[in-house]
């Protein structure tokens, strides 16, 4: 037993001796190599050791700040949003606030009436007649004089350019609206119809100042939106206002005048009103200002 405890602590002993040396050897190789890299300098490695240490908590404090950072560009980004919802309900706003009397959306949309006025709406001395201001059912001027002797003075100044314009329809009475009217939704359903044709009491044919033009020997463009593209078309468009006509319901105004375009349908309201719409690019809702 003794010999073998003998062995046991020389074995022990022989351990922990290499161990020390091993350990030794490799902190001086570590050391070696920690001073090669200084270039055998023993006070830059000493400095250099020294900054490693120091620098350690330096990184540290820096990823703490990071997520600082980060929050306050979150708190940034969550007020930079806040700030861009602002000017989205701002333009919700102004036109309510902007858009005088019907909103421009109420336009196309018929108002829930039990009877028709006693009495036709004129504003500044013009007769108007849309959607939301219809005529009495027993409103019948007949086709306007004046407006009829403005077109026949358009047609001449036409025909010089080799145009030969024809007024296809003018003056509707309201019993003539309605039978049209009540075929279109027969035939086309209600929401359909009232996009193309206005309802009895609401045209502005009854006025006897609207005029459906076209152009003699070229049918297949009446009353159709291809007219617009004719020579003879864009020859009214661009003079209708010196005879006191304008295109009553142009591109991208059925909002404001309730009706989808339509390059054949002109409405008479005298040289200065139509002149001043025609410059303004303006609708006659707008001009009246209603
Ligand atoms: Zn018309």
């Amino acid at each position: 037993m003794k010999p073998a405890k003998k062995k046991n602590e020389f074995d022990k002993k022989f351990y922990i001796k290499w161990m020390v040396i091993a350990m030794t050897a490799i902190w001086a190789a570590i050391a070696a190599v920690w001073l090669s890299m200084h270039n055998w300098d023993t006070e830059e490695s000493m400095k250099a050791l020294a900054q490693a240490f120091t620098e350690q908590p330096a990184e540290t404090e820096q990823q703490e700040q990071a997520p600082a950072e980060e929050e306050s560009a979150v708190k940034e980004e969550t007020a930079a949003t806040e700030e861009t919802e602002q000017p989205e309900e701002q333009p919700e706003e102004q036109p309510k606030e902007e858009a005088p009397a019907p909103a421009p959306k109420d336009a196309t949309v018929y108002p829930e009436i039990d009877q028709l006025p006693s009495e036709p709406t004129v504003v500044n001395g013009i007769l108007l007649a849309n959607k939301q201001h219809p005529l009495p059912e027993t409103y019948a001027p007949g086709e306007n004089a004046e407006a009829r002797a403005a077109f026949d003075s358009m047609a001449q100044a036409a025909a010089k350019d080799g145009l030969q314009l024809v007024a296809f329809s003018t003056y509707r009475e309201f019993a003539r609206q309605k039978q049209l009217y009540e075929g279109y939704v027969a035939k086309d359903g209600q929401e359909a119809a009232d996009r193309y044709s206005a309802r009895p009491g609401f045209s502005e044919h009854q006025t006897g100042l609207a005029f459906d033009i076209g152009e003699a020997g070229q049918e297949q463009h009446w009353a159709s939106a291809s007219f617009g593209d004719t020579a003879g078309g864009k020859w009214v468009k661009k003079n209708a206002h010196n005879y006191g006509f304008i295109l009553r319901y142009p591109q991208g105004k059925e909002q404001i005048t309730g009706y989808m375009h339509e390059s054949w349908h002109f409405r008479y309201v005298g040289k200065e009103a139509a002149t001043a719409i025609y410059n303004q690019n303006i609708t006659l809702e707008e001009y009246l200002g209603i």
